[in-house]
């Protein structure tokens, strides 16, 4: 099985790695294929840093990142083939929905993008949206649009940063709901970072509890809280 694994990994800030703050600590856990692994913690934790890491935006102070067996270390952000999903989706303000979500299909062949755009807008729930001007938007509909955007290319995995955390709590609610059944329905992999336990359990098949940069323990939500 195609695997995300994370294996021992740190991320130190400062000029002196022994001196410097460490963000992440010995931090493991493995992504299987079609599965979303939340990570669940108060500010300041380390969830962002660790996400960074497997990105590839952070340097490893220790650790290893690993896909499908193979290590990570030395492969640029673009190499690596994961998609990245922030706060604020950083839309592209200049293009319409169907222009934002066509840059991810940069790869594709011209003659099949539109049918992709329409396709993608769809499983995300804004179909007939293409032609939308994104300052149109609600904060909502500019998420899926993100998403839209960052499964286009149909990354191996899928990193999301707190994505639902400007909006509204009723309507995080419902998106934690529909981002859970397109992740599921494209099958694709993610790791969900958020501060929020509702939104963890809604999303994730297994949820980490990160604590003062180490994983405390990785469960289903049912299984979670109870007495090991
Ligand atoms: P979270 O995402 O859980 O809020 P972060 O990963 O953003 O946590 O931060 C973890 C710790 O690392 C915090 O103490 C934060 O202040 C520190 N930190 C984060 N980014 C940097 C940075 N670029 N330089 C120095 N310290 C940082
Ligand atoms: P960049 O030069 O920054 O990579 P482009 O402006 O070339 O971005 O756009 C990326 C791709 O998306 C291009 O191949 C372009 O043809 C396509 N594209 C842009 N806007 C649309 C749109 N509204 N509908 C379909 N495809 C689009």
């Amino acid at each position: 099985m195609v695997t995300l694994q994370v294996r021992d990994v740190a991320v130190v800030y400062g000029e002196r790695p022994s001196a410097g703050t460490r963000a992440v600590d010995g931090v493991s856990f493995d992504v299987p294929t079609g599965e979303v692994v939340a990570l669940l913690g108060p500010s300041g934790c380390g969830k962002s840093s660790l996400l960074r890491a497997v990105a590839g935006l952070e340097p490893l102070a220790a650790g290893a990142v690993l896909w499908d067996g193979a290590d990570l270390a030395g492969v640029p952000v673009h190499r690596r083939a994961f998609g990245l999903m922030f706060q604020d989706g950083q839309l592209f303000a200049h293009r319409d929905v169907a222009g934002n979500v066509a840059y991810g299909l940069r790869g594709v062949p011209r003659a099949a993008r539109a049918g992709r755009v329409a396709e993608l807008l769809d499983l995300v729930g804004l179909a007939g949206y293409g032609s939308r001007p994104v300052a149109t938007l609600s904060g909502g509909e500019r998420q899926r649009v993100a998403l839209a955007r960052a499964l286009a290319p149909e990354p191996r995995v899928l990193l999301l940063d707190e994505p639902l955390s400007a909006l509204d709590r009723a309507l995080r609610e419902r998106l934690a709901v529909d981002l859970r059944s397109v992740l599921v329905a494209t099958g694709t992999p993610a790791v969900f970072v958020t501060h929020d336990q509702d939104e963890a359990f809604a999303v994730a098949d297994r949820v980490g509890v990160m604590h003062a940069g180490r994983l405390l323990r990785l469960a289903p939500p049912d299984e979670l809280w109870r007495a090991p």
